[in-house]
């Protein structure tokens, strides 16, 4: 039996659809036994829900006002306590994962495989290269491994009808006390989660200003999809860094994916590569975004997005 611990992500309510991916990443490690760890404070109902995920034999509750909001610095150590005995540690290769799973590596001593795309055997992995223009099958001598998991390139996990048993543990890890929760800022909108949203609608730099990025806005409104940017439109100032999508931003795997004003360079064809369906405005016919898009509209986006949205909005209706 191979031991599987995957560290859940959550907002304190509800755990992420990044978590129920990285289960069924865990579920493909040949005779996984997988455990499913959650820092929270009062998570008694987000345990109860991590434990009907399909394939979770266990949860392990750490359940302590410290961890209302999630700090790497004081998970690491008790992580590192807790998976010991373990196979595998997996997170979401999430800001939370990537944050968090690197000081566990650290501290048990151990490797770290990052963007884990596809499970070859309990060694054996593939991950994306140059910016996910290959992929490389990568071995690890030795266990135990610590590995964030690519989230777009797994499904989650069904929540089930069965019922994992739950376990309340207190590690005894001394803690540092050089890291403590401050505030957080949290840029307001009501539009869906970039990483887990069905639709995206993403501008680019041919948008030509923050002021003329809401007709992004606009379109993502009727759809009640999520907004994305292009590295050149975050950093011109039209779109703020979190919403970037591309090898430095997210990757993101919607089923629905509008590119407007976006040439599609590599480093952002990286993040959209499992989206399903991929539909394009520009007004350049040779644009490299044309090579991947699905539905294609040549022209100024000027012109197409308030036709778009007028008709959007009859349809709608
Ligand atoms: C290490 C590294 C990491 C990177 N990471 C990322 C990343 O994570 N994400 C990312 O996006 N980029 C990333 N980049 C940058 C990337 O190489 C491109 O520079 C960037 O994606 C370009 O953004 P864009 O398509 O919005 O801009 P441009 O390439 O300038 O394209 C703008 C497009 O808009 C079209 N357009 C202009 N006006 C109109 C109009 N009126 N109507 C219709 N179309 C119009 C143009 O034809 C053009 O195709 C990275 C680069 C490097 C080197």
């Amino acid at each position: 039996m191979t031991n599987v611990l995957v560290v859940a992500e959550h907002d304190g309510r509800t755990v992420s659809s990044a978590t129920a991916r990285t289960v069924r990443c865990a579920a493909a490690i040949p005779n996984a036994e997988i455990a499913v760890v959650a820092f929270a404070a009062n998570g008694a109902a987000l345990a109860d829900q991590i434990a009907t995920l399909e394939g979770v034999r266990r949860v392990l509750l750490v359940d302590n006002a410290l961890h209302a909001h999630p700090l790497a610095a004081l998970m690491a150590p008790q992580l590192a306590e807790i998976a010991t005995g373990c196979s595998h540690v997996l997170a979401p290769a999430t800001t939370f994962g990537k944050d968090l799973l690197p000081q566990v590596a650290a501290l048990l001593g151990t490797v770290q495989v990052s963007d884990i795309m596809a499970i070859e055997t309990a060694t054996r992995f593939r991950r994306p290269i140059y910016a996910g223009n290959a992929v490389a099958t990568v071995e690890v001598a030795a266990l135990p491994l610590v590995g964030t998991v690519r989230i777009a390139s797994f499904q989650p996990a069904a929540a089930g009808a069965s019922h994992a048993p739950v376990e309340h543990v207190t590690p005894t890890a001394s803690l540092p006390t050089h890291t403590r929760f401050v505030s957080q800022t949290v840029a307001a909108g009501d539009r869906p989660d970039l990483q887990s949203a069905r639709r995206v609608v993403s501008g680019g730099r041919g948008l030509g200003s923050a002021e003329n990025f809401k007709r992004i806005d606009e379109l993502a409104a009727l759809l009640g999809a999520a907004v994305g940017a292009s590295r050149a439109a975050v950093d011109s100032g039209f779109a703020p860094n979190e919403l970037q999508v591309g090898q430095t931003g997210k990757i993101i795997a919607p089923e629905l994916y509008i590119a407007v004003g976006i040439s599609g360079a590599i480093q952002h064809l990286t993040g959209i590569k499992d989206a399903r369906t991929i539909v394009a405005i520009n007004k350049d016919a040779e644009a490299p975004i044309f090579e991947v898009a699905d539905i294609g509209l040549v022209g100024d986006l000027f012109a197409i997005l308030p036709e778009l949205n007028e008709r959007l909005a009859e349809v709608l209706r």
